[in-house]
C-alpha cells in the first residue's frame, strides 16, 4: 500500500510527496516501475466530487463516474485513459482532500 501523507503543508510539497512516495517510499515501488504507466488512484473515501482534478488536467481524461456514489453521496472521480496519462501530478495538486496519489 501506498504512503499517503495527510499532514498539512503547501500544496507544491504535498504533491511533490505523493509523486515521491510512488517512487521512493512505498512498499510497492518495484512494481509500480515494471507497471511503466504513468496513472492516479483516487481514494473514494475522500472525494467530495467537485471536479476539480476534471477541469485541472491538461489532456481531459479525468471525470466524475455519475455511474456510481461513494460512501459521502458523491459520484467519484476516475482516470477514463490510463495511458494518456503523463503524471503531470496536476489533478492530485488541485484536489483539496488529497484523494489522487500519482504513480509513474
Ligand atoms: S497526473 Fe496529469 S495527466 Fe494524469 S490524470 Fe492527473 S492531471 Fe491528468
Ligand atoms: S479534486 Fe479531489 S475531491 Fe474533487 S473530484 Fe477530484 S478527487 Fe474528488
Amino acid at each position: 500500500m501506498c504512503l499517503r501523507m495527510r499532514a498539512s503543508t503547501s500544496i507544491r510539497r504535498r504533491a511533490d510527496f505523493r509523486l515521491k512516495g510512488a517512487w521512493d517510499g512505498c512498499c510497492d515501488v518495484k512494481s509500480e516501475r515494471e507497471g511503466t504507466m504513468a496513472r492516479i488512484e483516487v481514494d473514494e473515501r475522500y472525494c467530495k466530487g467537485c471536479g476539480l482534478c476534471v477541469d485541472a488536467c491538461p489532456v481531459n481524461i479525468v471525470a466524475l463516474d455519475t455511474s456510481r456514489i461513494n460512501a459521502k453521496g458523491y459520484h467519484p472521480a476516475y482516470l477514463t485513459d490510463q495511458p494518456a496519462c503523463t503524471a503531470c501530478t496536476s489533478c492530485a495538486t488541485m484536489c483539496p482532500d488529497m484523494a489522487i496519489t500519482v504513480y509513474r
